[in-house]
């Protein structure tokens, strides 16, 4: 079923494109505003290939965002470092304003208050909607709402964000965010259930014209843990929810704008380990989260009792991981993860922390090991310098080429769409 809405959604991207990339445009009523956390153009690249390997190609199989007909390449850097944080890349992406790391809705000053796109989409009579997968005071949506020396000042962004007017605000809870894709019980929400709600929220408040800001938030925390099934996964989600974005423009496309980008790469993820290869398509066999394996772990110490031990795990591992299974362990291999293993369950293994997640020695030894079979690399567990994509479709698309400054696509879409920001 997946595969045929894929395979609609890029025929109909095929035969609908050239007619729309000629036409001259419009002034969009509906602007959708897709930021994924943390994508990087290797994050969009990966995925692509993952799908293209999973039906036995050597090349891409396109996702449905990166298939629009104009994109850029973005440079993302802050105020104050090379590197951006969420914050300061939020703030440009929000504002059209630099600040520096760590600071909200601030500008080049880090004093002065500086609006956002959504409050003036608000002032132009617009509903607005900014929707996440992480919490909702989390610094990308939070940019578009609240003014704010520190990110983590969360009393002032709670404030901020209980009286900023928007029509619509949903995401995961407080400091929490939705479950990941590879993750997600049935029922469970998804980015692209949380779009579907906001159109048809956003719809009723003012059918003449709505702006939304939907992040895909976990690309960046999967990128952090370095776990590259889940950045495949997450991307997979992103690219979903803006499929609803697409279908809501193919029944207005002359009154949509759809802009997709991202706030800034994370992990340093390169696609091979050398000698000419990579196999992101061997993460097919990865049916859940490193974060989840540890939980998974737990519960099978608890429940198997005296039966859990190394043979129960590499039975998990082969069913749920590949490891051993569809994807064999060469002996030293093998060795390492048996070490790993028994390290963690005498209590003397070398955990691993980054930003938002703990691994015990045995669930980072998986996380390798899976890396090696994929073929890809993680340089490290920050964000790094690297240009962002960014893609559009529909009115205005066309002012989105070639290569752009983060600042500048607010202001491109505020001139396109006649919106008051300064
Ligand atoms: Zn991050």
């Amino acid at each position: 079923m997946r595969k045929t809405i894929f395979t609609l959604c890029c025929l109909l991207l095929t035969l609908g494109v050239p007619a729309q990339a000629k036409k001259k445009s419009a002034q969009p009523k509906y602007i959708f505003y897709f930021i994924g956390d943390g994508m990087g153009v290797n994050q969009v690249n990966a995925t692509e290939i993952f799908l293209g390997q999973k039906e036995g190609k050597h090349g891409t199989s396109p996702l449905c965002f990166a298939s629009f007909p104009y994109s850029a390449l973005v440079t993302t850097h802050s105020a104050s470092n090379g590197v951006t944080d969420s914050a300061a890349s939020g703030t440009a992406l929000a504002t059209g304003h630099k600040t520096k790391n760590g600071a909200l809705g601030l500008g080049e000053e880090f004093t002065d208050t500086v609006q956002s796109i959504a409050w003036a989409a608000k002032q132009k009579g617009l509903a607005v909607g900014v929707t996440t997968t992480v919490g909702t005071d989390h610094a990308t949506p939070a940019a578009f709402y609240a003014h704010v020396n520190d990110r983590n000042n969360t009393k002032v962004i709670h404030a901020q964000r209980a009286v900023c007017g928007y029509d619509f605000i949903m995401g995961g809870a407080d400091g929490q965010s939705l479950a990941y894709r590879l993750d997600r019980k049935e029922g469970e929400l998804s980015q692209a259930d949380i779009v579907r709600m906001a159109i048809d929220s956003l719809y009723r408040v003012n059918p003449k014209g709505f702006f939304l800001m939907s992040e895909g938030g976990m690309i960046d925390w999967a990128c952090h843990s370095n776990d590259a099934a889940a950045v495949i996964g997450e991307t997979l989600d992103f690219d979903d929810a803006i499929k609803v974005a697409y279908n809501f423009y193919q029944q207005h496309p002359d009154e949509t704008l759809i802009v997709v980008t991202a706030d800034h790469e994370t992990g340093g993820l390169v696609l091979t380990r050398g000698y000419y290869e990579t196999r992101p398509g061997n993460l097919q066999y990865q049916k859940m989260t490193i974060k989840r394996l540890g939980w998974e772990m737990n519960r099978m110490r608890k429940e198997l009792g005296e039966r859990f031990g190394w043979e129960a795990v590499q039975d998990f591992l082969k069913e749920n991981f590949g490891l051993g299974g569809a994807l064999p362990l060469n002996n030293r291999q093998a060795e390492r993860l048996k070490k790993a293993f028994e390290n963690t369950e005498k209590g003397i293994g070398k955990g691993e922390k980054t930003l938002y997640q703990e691994d015990s020695e045995f669930c980072a030894c998986v996380r390798t090991l899976m890396q090696e079979m994929a073929l890809v690399t993680f340089a490290h567990t920050c964000h790094s310098a690297g240009y962002v994509p960014c893609f559009a479709i529909g009115a205005g698309a066309e002012q989105f080429s070639g290569r752009i400054d983060n600042t500048e696509i607010p202001k491109k879409i505020a001139k396109i769409a006649g919106l008051p920001l300064e």
